[in-house]
This record gives C-alpha cells, structure tokens and sequence, in this order.
C-alpha cells in the first residue's frame, strides 16, 4: 500500500456533469490548478450506467459545459420529437464528457484525474483497484458535486420485495431479452417509465401487453415550450410570462397547477387524473399521444411486494403471472437531499440555483473574484434567457 501526497488549488469530487460544469469554468476563468476524483472509470456519472436508448429529455443546448457546446445545433427531424431540438443520447453524453477530460482538461497541466476512486472525506481518497491512498493538500476549496444523488435503474434496490421466480430487470436489459414475456410491467411514474413504455411501443410491442403501474401521475413541462432558438420565442418566452401570470393569480397550489396546465405550461397524460408529483420531467405532444395508447394502467399506490401469481400495493392487489416481466423504473433521478449550505468553510456544496437544470449551478458557484480579462459567461446568461424558470414545486 501506498500513500500519495498531492497539492491543488481545487480538489472536486465527482466527475459527473456538475463536477464537470464546475472544473470548467475554474480552467477558463481563473489559474487554478484542480484535482477531480470519481468511483466510476470514466467522466460523465450516473451516464455511464444509463440504459442504451436514454437520452436527454431537454434540448441538448441547455446541457454540459461552458466551453464546448453539446448541441449541434440540430432539430430532429423525424421521431416524437421531430420538430424541436435534439436530445443528446446517453452514449453522445457519455464521450461529450470523456472528451472534454481527454482534450481539454488534462492537455491543460492544471487537472490531475483521478477514476475508480472512492473520497474518504478531510482530502483523503483511496483507489478501488489497488491499496493506494491520496492525501491532498487543497489550497483553496473542496467542492462536493456529489450533492444530486441521482438514481438510475442499473444502481438502484427498489423499495419493493420481489419473491423468487419473478422476472424483474432495470431497463437496462430490456433490449437483451430473449423471449417475449406475457406481458411487459413497468413499475413507476416518472421519466424512466415513460421512456421504457415509448421503447417498448417504438420497437413493436402490442400496447395491450403493457401494463403500467403508476404509483403518482406527475405533471409534465411541454418540451416545445422550452426550446433555445429564436423561432421558439414566442412559446418559451411566452410560457414563462404564462408561469408568472399563474404564479401571481393563483389562490392555492392546486389552483396554480390548474392555470398552469390551462395555458399550455404543462401537460398530463391522463386527463381524468389528476397529478400528484411533478418532478420536471419534460416531454412533447407526440410522446404523450404515443402514450396514451397504453390502456393498462394501474393506480393502486407504491407496490409492496411482488409473488409470481399476484402484485401487492399499497391499495389493493392484482393477480399476475409467472412469465410477465417486470422493468422496474422506481429509480428517482430527483432524490430528496439532505440540506447544505453552499458555502461552508473550505467546503463548496454545488447545488441547484435554477430548477430541472443541474449543469447551470455549478458555474454560478465559485467563489472567487474573477481576474480582469474574465471570459463573457455564455452559459449562464444563454441559459438563464432560454430555459422556463417555474420555480414552484409544491409537490413532491
Ligand atoms: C435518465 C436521465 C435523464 C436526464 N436528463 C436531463 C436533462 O435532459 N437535462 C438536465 O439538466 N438534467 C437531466 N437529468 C438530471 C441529471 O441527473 C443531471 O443533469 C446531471 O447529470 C447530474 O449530474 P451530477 O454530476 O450531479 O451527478 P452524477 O452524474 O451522479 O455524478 C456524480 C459523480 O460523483 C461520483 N461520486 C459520488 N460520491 C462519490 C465518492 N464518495 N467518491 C468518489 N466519487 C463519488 C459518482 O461516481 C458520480 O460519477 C437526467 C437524469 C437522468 C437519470
């Protein structure tokens, strides 16, 4: 075993977009030199565990770095989201950030990269493949970009039991399977069941096959209302007028959810139901027609428990058998967090500044005074201008 004293200016755990966004601008707007670590072997976070055919659900502009656009400026042209602006997939995600660190981070002699390795706390972390210990000397701030907790279906142990025999998977292997099953259980509400029910729908399986146990329907942003260029103008920014008028006539939350969905802000796929949760999750029309093809849905709360012959909620139970599959999309990619200031000591915590947007905060975060020749900040102010700022989520 051996133990690695280091020094830096900046010592950034986690590699994933926010520790990205935050290494960054410290490169572009100051002389500091950085040390980033991370568990995973590559840059990029939850990414590198995302099922194949995820993608972003908000147009790629508003996603990534301050230097290096995401986007390529495209609109699809064909698909469910044919008309608006693309949504980077995870694999395009994934080598975004892995080029960054390769051609732009480390070419720079101001990072040192550090993967496959677990922080310990107090400048201390050790390697996951070998008994090697860091020790940093960290000369002005730690930054924790660890904050999201983001859950993704491949890392995530549901809050159910499943008995012996049940055949359950995260989405991950949904395009490995083998044999059609009965029939395809997707268990969640949120935007990874949304996704597993349009893979399935878009790859040919029968809607009647789908059932969807939807524990809360959520409320949905219009993805057309949040689109970045100029031909949307009208839309975004009259959507976020749309938000403010609701915001200042409304007499409850229930009565600002009510104008908001009135004037076009959000969407439900249900119209008789009425949402309880609304996470962000950001869609376009056509997805939602697509949806509302699948006519099994389940509303019988949380599932407890699940046995070959039945499923147990929180409100009842169904039968069920043997050869269904179930995916399960309970993973919340929006945890509850624990409260932190942002600046604490020597400690930064990156944490949201703008709601639904986790790349925008960190660089807003530093703390320093920017030197004279300072960089125009593209990012922030592009983003700030482009993206809906709805700032109230009463539910949760
Ligand atoms: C399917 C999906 C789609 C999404 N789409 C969008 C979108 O369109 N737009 C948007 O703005 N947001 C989107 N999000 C939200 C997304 O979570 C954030 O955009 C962002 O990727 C979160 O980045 P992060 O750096 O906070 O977290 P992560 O990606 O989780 O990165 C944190 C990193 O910290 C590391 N780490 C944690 N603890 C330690 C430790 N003790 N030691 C070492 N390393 C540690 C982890 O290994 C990880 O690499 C989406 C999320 C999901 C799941």
């Amino acid at each position: 075993m051996a133990t690695h004293s280091l020094e830096a200016d900046y010592l950034i755990i986690g590699s994933g977009a926010v520790g990205m966004a935050f290494a960054d601008v410290l490169l572009a707007e100051t002389d500091a030199s950085i040390i980033i670590a991370d568990r995973h072997h590559k840059p990029g976070g939850h990414w590198n565990d995302a099922y194949s055919f995820v993608t972003l659900h908000q147009p790629s502009a508003y996603y990534g770095v301050n230097s290096r656009e995401l986007s390529k400026g495209r609109k699809d042209e064909v698909g469910l989201n044919q008309g608006l602006h693309e949504l980077a997939s995870g694999a395009e995600v994934s080598a975004y950030f892995d080029q960054i660190m390769k051609h732009q981070f480390l070419p720079s002699g101001r990072v040192q990269y550090f993967p496959m390795c677990e922080y310990e706390g107090d400048g201390k972390f050790s390697s996951r493949m070998s008994d090697d210990t860091y020790e940093v000397k960290i000369n002005k701030k730690t930054v924790d970009a660890t904050y999201f907790k983001t859950s993704v279906p491949s890392t995530h142990t549901p809050s159910y039991t499943v008995a012996d025999g049940v055949k359950m998977h995260p989405l991950n292997d949904l395009p490995n399977m083998e044999e059609k099953p009965s029939a395809y259980v997707v268990v969640g509400g949120g935007k990874t069941a949304i996704d597993a029910c349009l893979w399935l729908l878009e790859t040919g399986a029968d809607p009647d096959d789908i059932r969807w146990i939807m524990p809360r329907d959520g409320w949905l942003i219009d993805r057309e209302n949040t689109q970045p260029t100029e031909e949307f103008f009208t839309r975004t920014i009259g959507a976020q007028a749309n938000q403010m008028e609701a915001i200042a006539g409304a007499t409850s939350i229930e009565n600002l959810f009510d104008r908001l969905e009135a004037s076009g802000v959000l969407l439900r796929i249900d119209q008789s139901v009425r949402p309880q949760m609304y996470h962000g999750a950001t869609i376009s029309r056509d997805e939602i027609s697509e949806l509302r093809r699948i006519k099994n849905i389940i509303r019988l709360g949380r599932v407890k428990h699940i046995e070959t012959d039945q499923i147990i909620f929180e409100q009842g139970a169904l039968p069920s058998d043997a050869d269904a599959l179930y995916i399960d999309c309970s993973a919340r990619a929006v945890p509850v967090t624990e409260q932190f200031p942002v600046f604490d000591g020597d400690l930064i915590t990156c944490k949201p500044c703008e709601p639904f947007n986790r790349c925008f905060p960190a660089p807003l975060s530093p703390m320093w005074k920017p030197p004279a020749t300072t960089k125009k900040r593209k990012t922030t102010s592009a983003r700030l201008c482009r993206y809906p700022i709805l700032t109230l989520t009463g539910l949760s």
